[in-house]
């Protein structure tokens, strides 16, 4: 997707379904990670600009990337707590420690959920690659309707989070 943030928001969903068992940071970490692939192709101009890291071959690879940066992700978990009042913690305070288990799954399904919501809007893209050509999702669901759907999902996810806060 062009706005990375839009994938956060069936991490969200995902969080709020599977509780400590997935780690939303890392799942975050992930789509920054392959995201980043576009980011540099389009730097340099380039017209290509989903590849390896837009297949499930490299999602997974960069999903376990991200795992790997489970210390960093709870190093930034911890820094955002620091930043909170003791009013705003009760809503906004998160668990500082991830597990690997929690980090492997948010890290997995970040990268494979990237994959399999970019694959519906952009034509560059062979998911499937290296073991198929071609993108059988592009354009099956309208772009609007997917930035709907994972808007509408985020807000649900944060809704059940904010609930369980009650
Ligand atoms: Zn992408």
């Amino acid at each position: 997707m062009p706005f990375t943030p839009f994938h956060f928001g069936a991490g969200l969903a995902l969080r709020s379904v599977t509780g400590e068992w997935f780690s939303f940071t890392v799942f975050c970490f992930a789509q920054v990670l392959i995201d980043l692939e576009p980011g540099w192709y389009m730097l340099r101009g380039e017209d290509e600009i989903h590849r390896f890291l837009h297949t499930y071959l490299g999602a997974t690879l960069a999903g376990l990337a991200a795992a790997a940066g489970k210390p960093a992700c709870e190093w930034a978990l911890r820094l955002w707590n620091s930043r909170l009042s003791s009013a705003q913690a009760r809503w906004l305070g998160v668990a500082p420690r991830i597990s690997w288990t929690a980090a492997a799954l948010g890290g997995l399904a970040g990268g494979w959920s990237h994959v399999f919501l970019d694959s519906f809007m952009h034509a560059d893209m062979q998911p499937l690659s290296p073991f198929q050509a071609g993108n059988t999702l592009l354009f099956a669901i309208h772009v609007d309707t997917l930035y709907l759907g994972c808007a509408v999902a985020g807000a649900v996810g944060l809704a059940i989070h904010l609930w369980r806060r009650r």
